[in-house]
């Protein structure tokens, strides 16, 4: 570290030291080397662009596609005496008349753009005069996993960045996220030219938050007992959470039904007005025990500190999704928890989904990954962490904060009973959904079953010795490892794939986890 760096980073930032890879980071930046930032929220990502930015000579762009955030980073970095200003949709003109003159002449250090700003002819000839004159210190791009294509957060404009920043070589830049699982991570670099780029990655590990996962069977009450007894008696009733639901209509209804059980529960969702928008956010950041009903609108720029849990009613699409979305939770380092019902309903949703989506093959091979991983998650029977970290390249040892490493499920050799679900798919032509194969199963002389002779079959009745709900558990965790999958043809329907041969044919074994009690109650004592 320079005299240069440790005074700035004291006088200016009040820090007396660096985090994690902070120093080595800046030290780059500094250099005028290109880098990857990959560092979880409340990591430290903001340090490694500004300081750089007040060492270089001439005005550090921040690419952000979040202008609230923008707006907050400004005001905080002017407190600091930073000669910081932001350019976006909410500017008026005189403000943006005031801020174009000040990066004209070299007034200053800092200037936070939005994608679509920078790339405005108008203001790229700003950035080329300033370039000839007082200098630019470098190019920050801030959530860089926008320019994922796969990602929910894709940003279009992000794409054009590196055609911009190429404009102005010898300019350092580092795009910065927290978001990012291989296959993000490569198109970072790639479309974001900056191949060259140094990689750093910080631990993704967040362990003070719990994780744990239950398996769905009525969604509302199984809710409720959560936020009444969190995972281990404590309720969090009065605290700040977040639930994640799939659809708008259901934050609406889980939020109502909430209130009416008299939780202080607002939904969020992206076809509500933004004023509504808006006023839920504030309420949430500002106001104590505030439960947020949202869907995956609710996220990026949520920097409340004492969110206590985050709990997923529908699976996520995506493990760097799941592990965003969890992340909110508990950044002020206290105990947290992140808690998921999950059931065979949303695996066979998924899939379906994925199956009949009209997008190109690629795509669906692309997203069928994300989702296998996903479930892989779900359906652990290991540390769940562990899963959560291999997923981002790191390794970890048995965390022993959460539900698998506290209350490690039972597994049992399901081989016979996986080869009669499929069996029994196989023998019903493959049209036919869960629900009814189970009856099958059991030997239920439903209205359907007589209709379709499904009365005659060998399978009929061969899985009477084990419950409804056990079988639904040993379907669901056979369409999450591929060997069931619904057929895009047909609605609802379950099809057995080629990764089923090895159980049918050569008695490969199954193993499965046990359904678990009703309420997975974990272990005390919770600690961080
Ligand atoms: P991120 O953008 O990665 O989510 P921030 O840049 O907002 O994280 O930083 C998170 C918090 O950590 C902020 O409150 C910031 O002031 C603090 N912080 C960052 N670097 C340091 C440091 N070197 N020493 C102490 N606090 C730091
Ligand atoms: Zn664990």
């Amino acid at each position: 570290m320079t005299r240069d760096t440790s005074v700035v980073l004291h006088e200016v930032f009040g820090f007396t030291s660096f985090r994690g890879a902070q120093a080595a980071i800046v030290e780059r930046t500094v250099a005028g080397e290109d880098s990857v930032v990959l560092m979880p929220t409340g990591g430290g990502k903001s340090l490694c662009y500004q300081l750089p930015a007040l060492l270089r000579p001439g005005v550090g762009i921040v690419v952000s596609p979040l202008i609230a955030l923008m707006h907050d980073q400004v005001e905080a970095l002017r407190l600091l005496g930073v000669r910081a200003a932001y350019w976006n949709s909410t500017s008026s003109a005189e403000e943006t008349a005031a801020t174009r003159r000040a990066v004209q002449s070299g007034e200053l250090d800092l200037l936070y753009v939005a994608p679509e700003r920078l790339l405005l002819p108008s203001f790229l000839s700003v950035l080329q005069q300033v370039a000839d004159d007082a200098g630019i210190a470098l190019f920050a791009i801030d959530e860089a996993h926008c320019v994922s294509q796969w990602g929910h957060d894709f940003r279009p404009e992000y794409l054009r960045l590196a055609e911009i920043t190429a404009h102005f070589p010898g300019v350092p830049r580092i795009a910065l996220t927290a978001t990012a699982d291989p296959i993000t991570r490569t198109e970072i670099f790639e479309r974001l030219g900056l191949v060259g780029a140094t990689e750093f990655v910080s631990s993704f590990d967040r362990p003070n938050i719990r994780y744990v996962v239950e398996e769905k069977n009525e969604t509302r009450a199984q809710l409720l007992r959560f936020l009444e007894s969190g995972d281990d008696g404590d309720s969090l009733r009065g605290e700040a959470g977040i639930v994640y639901c799939q659809s708008r209509k259901r934050t609406e209804e889980i939020a109502a039904w909430l209130r009416e059980a008299g939780y202080d529960a607002i939904p969020y969702h992206a076809g509500m007005a933004n004023d509504d928008r808006s006023a839920a956010q504030q309420r949430f950041r500002r106001e104590d025990g505030v439960v947020v009903v949202a869907t995956i609108a609710f996220g990026m720029g949520i920097d409340k500190p004492d969110v206590r849990f985050v709990a997923h009613v529908d699976l996520p699409k995506s493990l760097e999704g799941y592990y965003q979305e969890t992340g909110r939770a508990g950044r002020d380092g206290e105990p947290a928890i992140a808690w998921m019902a999950y059931g065979l309903a949303d695996v066979v949703q998924q899939r379906s989904f994925i199956n009949g989506s009209g997008g190109s093959p690629e795509h669906r091979r692309v997203d069928q990954m994300k989702l296998d991983a996903m479930l892989g998650y779900a359906e652990a029977s290991t540390c769940r962490r562990r899963i959560l970290l291999a997923y981002f390249d790191e390794q970890s040892g048995d965390c022993g904060n959460c539900d698998t490493c506290l209350n490690p499920p039972e597994l049992w050799d399901a081989t016979v009973p996986a080869q009669k679900v499929l069996s029994a798919a196989i023998r019903t032509g493959q049209r036919f959904g869960a629900g009814h194969l189970i009856d099958v199963l059991l030997g239920k002389r439903t209205p359907k079953v007589e209709q379709w002779d499904h009365d005659q079959l060998p399978t009929f009745g061969v899985g009477a010795d084990v419950s409804d709900r056990e079988w639904r558990s040993v379907v669901r965790q056979l369409v999450a490892r591929g060997m069931l999958s619904p057929d895009p043809a047909r609605m609802g329907a379950l099809v057995v794939t080629e990764a089923a041969r090895p159980v049918l044919e050569g008695g490969a074994a199954v193993q499965l986890r046990r359904v678990q009690a009703p309420v997975a109650r974990v272990k005390k004592p919770r600690t961080a």
